[in-house]
C-alpha cells in the first residue's frame, strides 16, 4: 500500500485573477497528459460516425468562453472537503438525463427550487451546512446496457450525441450536437446564476413552499413537527433583526454530470495556474459501466482539477474502490474524490461495509455518498422502467446504519428527481401505482422522484441525520 501523503492545492485565488486559457497542442497539455484517453481502451464510446467532423466541433469548443470557472471548481472542493471531514452534507440531484427541448426556464427554475427546498429541510436536519449540487447545464450524455432499445433502434444516448426520436436517421450520432449542448449547457447556468442572485434562494421563501407541500401532502403529518421547529427557527432569525442578511437569501449551487462523451469535456478543458480545469461542469463524475482503472475515462478525471466522482454498484471489491482512491487522489486530498455508492435497497447493507472499513483503513479521504436511485430500478407490470419510493428510502437508510456503524461519515445523497408533478416513480405519500405511471411519464432515460417524492425524501433524510 502506498503512504499517503498530503499536498495542499493552492489556496482560492481571486476570480479577477484567475484566469485560463484554451488548452490545445502545447507542450503544457502534453505535460499534464490531457490526451491520454485518446489512447486507451474505452467503452460506451459515442458512435460518431465522422472523425473528422468530431475535431471540428471540439476546435470550436476549444475556443469558446467556458460553463464555469476555476475558482467556483475550487470552490467546490473546499465545500466537499468540509464533507469529507464531517462537516457538512452533499445533496445532488436532477434530471437522469437532461434534454434539449425540457432545458427552459421552467423546468430549470422547478428542478432548482425543489433542490433548494429540500436543502432546507437537510440543512436543518443535519445542523450543518448543505452543498448543494445540480445534475444541469451538461448531463446530456447517458451511458447504455444495450447498444439498441426495445424497437430494435439503436440505443437513446443523450442529446449531446443523437435524438430521443423513435427512428433510425435520428438516432445517429451527430457531432453537431456537442456544440447544441454547450449552447444549453451556457444558457441554464446563466439563467440559474440570475435567479439565485435574484432571491431564488431566500430562506423564508423556500421554508413557505415547503409549508404548502407539508400542509397538501397525504403524510404531511409526519413532517409537521420538523416544517415547525423550522419556523421556530427562522421566527427567531427574524427577531434577531438578520432577516436582510444576505447569507438568508443567497446560495451557491453548482452544476455537474457524468463525463461520458470525452471528447466533450476534453475540448472544454482549460488550464489555469498550471492545473487543468474541466469547465464543462463544476463536478465531474464517471458512472459505474465506464470505471475501468486503465481506461479513458477514468484517465481523464485523474488528470483534471475538479472535484470528482464515482459510481460503485455491488460488483465493486473493497481493493478496486482503493485503487481507485489511489489513481484518482494520488495526493489524498479531501474533497476531491466523492465515492458514489448505488447498490440496491437489498444488497447496501452487505456489500458497502467491506468497502467503507477498507478504504478508511488506508486512511483514502473520500466523500461517501449513496445513490438510492440507480440500484433499485425494476419494470413495472405495465411495461415501464421504475423505481419504488420505498426501496429508495430504504437505501439511505442501510447507507445511514452502515456509516453509523462504523462511525464514517454519511456525506450525502445523490438522486434523481424534477420540480414537476411526473408519475415515473411508484409509492410516496401520493400512493403512485403502476397503473398511474402512463398519466406523466416525460423522462428522456431513468424515472426521476416528483416535487412530493423528493421533499418527502428530504424530510425522511433529515429524521435519519438527527438519529
Ligand atoms: C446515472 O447517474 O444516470 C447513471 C447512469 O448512473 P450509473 O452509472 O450509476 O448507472
Ligand atoms: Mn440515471
Amino acid at each position: 500500500m502506498r503512504e499517503w501523503h498530503q499536498l495542499s492545492y493552492p489556496a482560492v485565488g481571486s476570480p479577477a485573477l484567475q484566469t485560463s486559457r484554451p488548452s490545445t497542442d502545447s507542450a503544457e497539455d502534453a505535460a499534464l497528459g490531457l490526451d491520454v484517453w485518446r489512447g486507451l481502451p474505452r467503452v460506451q464510446m459515442p458512435p460518431w460516425p465522422d472523425m473528422a467532423e468530431v475535431a471540428s466541433v471540439c476546435q470550436v469548443l476549444d475556443n469558446v468562453p467556458s460553463v464555469v470557472a476555476p475558482y467556483e471548481v475550487d470552490h467546490l472542493r473546499h465545500r466537499l472537503a468540509e464533507v469529507c471531514e464531517g462537516r457538512a452534507f452533499l445533496l445532488q440531484g436532477g434530471d437522469c438525463a437532461e434534454t434539449f427541448s425540457d432545458n427552459t426556464e421552467s423546468h430549470l427554475l422547478a428542478n432548482a427550487r425543489t433542490l433548494l427546498q429540500m436543502a432546507v429541510v437537510l440543512t436543518y436536519g443535519a445542523s450543518m451546512p448543505v452543498v448543494k449540487v445540480a445534475r444541469v447545464a451538461g448531463q446530456y450524455t447517458k451511458p447504455r446496457s444495450s447498444p439498441t432499445d426495445a424497437l430494435g433502434l439503436p440505443a437513446y444516448r443523450g442529446d449531446l450525441i443523437n435524438s430521443l426520436d423513435a427512428n433510425e436517421a435520428a438516432r445517429v450520432a451527430d457531432p453537431q450536437r456537442m456544440i447544441r449542448a454547450y449552447a444549453n449547457s451556457a444558457a441554464a447556468m446563466n439563467m440559474l446564476r440570475a435567479y439565485l442572485a435574484g432571491g431564488l434562494a431566500d430562506l423564508h421563501g423556500l421554508h413557505d413552499w415547503n409549508k404548502d407541500f407539508v400542509r397538501a401532502s397525504p403524510a404531511g403529518e409526519r413532517y409537521e413537527a420538523i416544517a415547525r421547529e423550522i419556523d421556530r427557527a427562522l421566527d427567531f432569525i427574524r427577531a434577531c433583526g438578520m432577516t436582510d442578511n444576505d447569507e438568508l437569501r443567497k446560495v451557491s449551487l453548482y452544476c455537474s454530470h457524468e463525463a461520458l462523451a470525452l471528447e466533450y469535456d476534453r475540448a472544454l478543458t482549460r488550464v489555469s495556474d498550471g492545473r487543468a480545469y474541466g469547465l464543462s461542469g463544476h463536478f465531474l463524475w464517471v458512472g459505474e459501466r465506464t470505471r475501468q482503472l486503465d481506461h479513458a475515462h477514468i484517465d481523464f478525471i485523474s488528470r483534471i482539477a475538479n472535484p470528482i466522482g464515482v459510481k460503485l454498484g455491488p460488483g465493486t471489491s473493497p481493493e478496486t474502490a482503493i485503487e481507485l482512491c489511489e489513481k484518482l487522489n494520488p495526493d489524498n486530498i479531501p474533497g476531491r474524490l466523492t465515492l458514489i455508492s448505488r447498490m440496491g435497497n437489498g444488497k447496501v447493507r452487505d456489500t458497502l461495509p467491506p468497502i467503507v472499513e477498507k478504504v478508511t483503513a488506508v486512511g483514502a479521504k473520500v466523500v461517501w455518498q449513496c445513490d438510492p436511485m440507480h440500484g433499485n430500478t425494476h419494470e413495472s407490470s405495465n411495461g415501464y422502467k421504475t423505481r419504488h419510493f420505498d426501496r429508495v428510502v430504504d437505501e439511505v437508510l442501510g447507507y445511514f446504519e452502515v456509516h453509523r456503524n462504523l462511525g464514517t461519515h454519511p456525506g450525502g445523497i445523490h438522486v434523481e428527481l424534477t420540480g414537476e408533478d411526473v408519475t415515473e416513480c411508484l409509492g410516496g405519500a401520493q400512493g403512485i401505482e403502476d397503473l398511474d405511471l402512463p398519466d406523466r411519464y416525460e423522462t428522456a432515460c431513468d424515472p426521476r422522484l416528483n416535487t412530493q417524492q423528493s421533499l418527502e425524501l428530504a424530510f425522511l433524510v433529515a429524521e435519519m441525520l438527527r438519529g
